[in-house]
């Protein structure tokens, strides 16, 4: 890919922290949304680079994690229906539910195939009109304009065995309630880059004047996030709190906005259940009324379904950034990759999962 060398340059990169290092005076929290972006950042050891004044702390933005665990254990209910065909991301199969996860359920003989889009799984339904094919609509504001065009896509189709088990969050609800929380500890945002590709950053100003927090738009390269935590160290030592946009090559401030057209004319707002956090107001989407018809959790009646988490997962403490990975008596012992007890150690994005894999022990 063209330009993507310079946003890993080691000696640019030096630079940026070297700046960060004359920057910072007292000591500061500053939590990076994404886990796109905890990845890269342990990837890269940008946390071990930085002075020891800053704490980075991570963030619930990885939609594998937080996707709550009744929506797992409704998931695993309608794909073991007969003649369902179900098809999700591919992180999404090792999330462990209450009892088993999509991995198991297909090794008992459920139809469960992984896709690249809610897309692919139109064309899926098309070619199978005899089954019900269900799309596991998870995500953030990236994947929320993909999947209202499905849901489209199907009705101008005329396709009645297609629906979306949806389960959509929000970030700027999951900073309200991070920064309104009393054990916050958060003093300053990166903002997610490719959300804010989506959503632009307009919906941010009020969260800086309400917390007094500064929220840089970010990036995902070496380069991008020390630039973004530059940004941050910059108004928090001097006592002001706006936004900024450290990723002006990709995110404007309205955003894309005919993916937003087609959020607004698909999904509307409601209360959401985030994994290890519990309800956040207004922090989820769902279907329309007059697009009730794809809704497979309606289809299915898989509404009462009550979860049973894990009791050593201290995931919902780690995504507000509380505690980190090596905090839970469980990680990298009954917790690993192999053998995941909570979400953040499951997905590609998740933060025990970075830990993990790049070896923060401390
Ligand atoms: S290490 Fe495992 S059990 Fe502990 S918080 Fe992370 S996912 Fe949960």
């Amino acid at each position: 890919m063209k330009y993507i060398s310079e946003y890993r340059d080691a000696h640019l990169v030096q630079a940026g922290i070297n700046e960060i290092a004359r920057t910072v005076h007292k000591s500061w929290v500053i939590m990076e949304i994404c886990g796109g972006q905890t990845h890269s950042i342990m990837k890269y050891g940008l946390d071990q680079l930085l002075p020891e004044e800053l704490e980075l702390v991570h963030g619930p933005g990885c939609p594998v994690c937080v996707t709550s665990l009744e929506m797992i254990d409704k998931a695993l209910a309608i794909a073991a229906q007969p003649d369902v065909i179900f098809t999700s991301y591919g992180d999404m199969l090792r999330v462990p539910g209450s009892d088993g996860d999509l991995f198991s359920i297909r090794a008992s003989g459920a139809d469960i195939r992984v896709v690249y889009s809610s897309l692919d799984a139109v064309k899926i339904a098309q070619e199978n009109p005899e089954k019900q094919v269900v799309f596991f609509a998870i995500g953030f504001e990236t994947t929320a304009p993909a999947n209202a065009m499905s849901v489209i896509h199907a009705q101008n189709l005329g396709l009645s065995n297609f629906s979306l088990l949806v389960s959509h969050v929000r970030v700027p609800p999951a900073m309200h309630a991070i920064l309104g929380s009393p054990s916050n500890r958060v003093q300053g945002f990166l903002a997610a880059g490719h959300v804010c590709t989506v959503m632009g950053y307009w919906e941010y100003g009020p969260i800086t004047q309400k917390y007094k927090v500064p929220i840089v738009v970010t990036g995902f390269e070496p380069l991008d996030i020390i630039q973004g935590i530059l940004f941050v160290v910059k108004q928090l030592e001097k006592g002001s709190y706006d936004v900024e946009n450290a990723y002006a090559r990709v995110v404007s401030y309205e955003g894309n906005q005919p993916a937003q057209v087609i959020i607004s004319q698909v999904f509307e707002d409601c209360d959401q259940k985030w994994r290890g956090i519990g309800n956040i107001p207004l922090s989820g989407w769902q279907l329309k009324r007059e697009f009730k018809s794809y809704d497979a959790a309606d289809r299915f009646q898989v509404q009462k379904i009550t979860p049973t988490e894990s009791p050593l997962c201290i995931a919902g403490q780690i995504l507000q950034g509380l505690k980190k990975p090596f905090n839970c008596p469980a990680f990298a012992v009954q917790c690993t990759p192999e053998h995941p007890l909570g979400a953040t150690m499951v997905s590609s994005e998740g933060v025990c999962a970075a830990y993990y894999r790049y070896g923060r022990s401390i």
